[in-house]
């Protein structure tokens, strides 16, 4: 098995004709995977993010099943639908903010971020704007991997050598919260004041944000950020994207972080939770300015599997889970229960930082051990994410107490473990 791994796969984020053994998942059963070895691991970070209701859901396979034997796929393009995508809409609509009445499928979280970029652009030619094409971004936002997903990610050695980048993107200092206090705020919205002095507003169309940095580290912003930000660019009528694509669907406590932060965005991009990675699914969810803008122009663009039936089936009763076993509010609770278990750390001298927000914690080291630290962690069972100086937590939303006090107990021992 790890011969032909090694062979014949090339990994996302693997150097080339570098392969390592790889970890070969075979089952998953609420927060916890098992390789072919049989060893068991608790999922800290539930693959990318995506598995919300957790593992091993016979019921979401059950309703794949059924709709994949009634219907599997058929295109959503010019007038055709389907009762699942229109379902699924429909209750997109209901969870979200007010204001935002339209549902656009893909799937997953950069086809999200071209669709609502796009959008946004073509809203401006629609209304006699067309040079507004700026898109405000922020250093370490995560907006995923394809043209325009890329060119809006911050993060900037993952845009090392792809060549030529879309332009008309500006990014912004990364909105650092939890120990700058206040004051970080008033330096952030002076500094987005600026910059649409600077660029102009009549050539900004949007600004896109993650609610809290995701890929970035599990950053929330400082307090009054985001109210802070949707004032000035109400001001200056530019639109607010928030990408949603790891926060939508419980993840910090609330159907949307958007509720969390007090903001009402023009777009929301989502994915990954909407159907906790069971079948590929995202949605971006469209304001009513951003829809009447656009009135009575084409909308030339879309995926082929665009308001798949078997993922809008999935995500429809995996919204029910979520619903039904009061998982939004057990994302408040066990993410305070892992923040308060791992905040101790904080007091060493070589960690930086402990943050958190919902089921979404950061640690941040003096050094770049993070690698070292995960390595370890795993070989006792629990899978966590590193990279550099930063270790990232983002559990299922039924890991259970006790496995979250597992999960505390072995990453406090490995960070404890590099100051000796
Ligand atoms: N936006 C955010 C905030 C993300 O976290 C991700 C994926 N981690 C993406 C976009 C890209 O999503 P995908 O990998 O599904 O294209």
């Amino acid at each position: 098995m790890t011969s032909d791994d090694n062979l014949y796969l090339l990994h996302p984020h693997s150097v080339v004709g570098r392969p390592t053994p790889p970890v070969v998942i075979d089952r998953g059963q609420g927060a916890r995977v098992w390789d072919v070895e049989g060893t068991a691991y608790i999922d800290g970070t539930c693959g990318l993010w995506q598995c919300a209701v957790g593992h091993g859901r016979a019921e979401l396979a059950a309703v794949a099943a059924e709709q994949m034997q009634r219907l599997e796929f058929y295109t959503s393009f010019w007038d055709f639908s389907n009762e699942p995508s229109i379902r699924l809409a429909a209750r997109l609509v209901e969870l979200a903010p007010a204001g935002l009445g339209k549902v656009f499928f893909t799937n997953g979280g950069s086809e999200g971020t071209e669709t609502a970029i796009k959008l946004a652009r073509l809203a401006r030619h629609a209304t006699g704007e067309p040079d507004r094409t700026v898109v405000l971004s922020r250093t370490g936002a995560y907006h995923g991997v394809s043209g325009t997903a890329m060119a809006a990610t911050g993060i900037e050695r993952l845009k090392d050598g792809f060549g030529p980048q879309a332009v008309d993107f500006v990014h912004l200092s990364t909105p650092h919260g939890p120990t700058h206090g206040p004051a970080a705020t008033d330096k952030l919205l002076v500094e987005l004041e600026e910059a649409i002095e600077t660029i102009g507003a009549h050539r900004i169309t949007a600004m896109i944000g993650e609610p809290v940095l995701g890929v970035g580290g599990s950053v929330p912003p400082p307090e009054g950020y985001w109210p802070g930000v949707q004032a000035i660019l109400r001001r200056h009528g530019i639109l607010l994207i928030l990408d949603e694509t790891i926060t939508a669907f419980g993840r910090t406590g609330h159907w949307f972080a958007a509720e969390r932060f007090g903001v009402q965005p023009d777009l929301i991009i989502t994915a990954k939770a909407l159907s906790s990675g069971y079948v590929p699914m995202g949605a971006v969810l469209i304001g009513d300015q951003v829809i009447d803008m656009l009135d009575g122009t084409t909308f030339f663009h879309g995926f082929t599997y665009n308001g798949h039936p078997v993922g809008a089936a999935v995500a429809l009763a995996n919204l029910d889970i979520i619903e039904r076993e009061g998982l939004l509010q057990r994302a408040t609770v066990l993410g305070d229960r892992l923040l308060d278990g791992l905040v101790p750390l904080a007091d060493l001298p070589h960690v930086r930082e402990v943050r958190g927000c919902g089921l979404m914690i950061g640690i941040t080291l003096e050094s770049n051990d993070a690698p070292d630290v995960v390595a370890r962690c795993r070989a006792d069972g629990v899978i966590a994410r590193g990279a550099a100086n930063t270790i990232v937590l983002s559990p299922p939303l039924v890991i259970t107490e006790p496995e979250v006090d597992t999960v505390c107990e072995v990453i406090s021992r490995h960070v404890r473990r590099l100051g000796s």
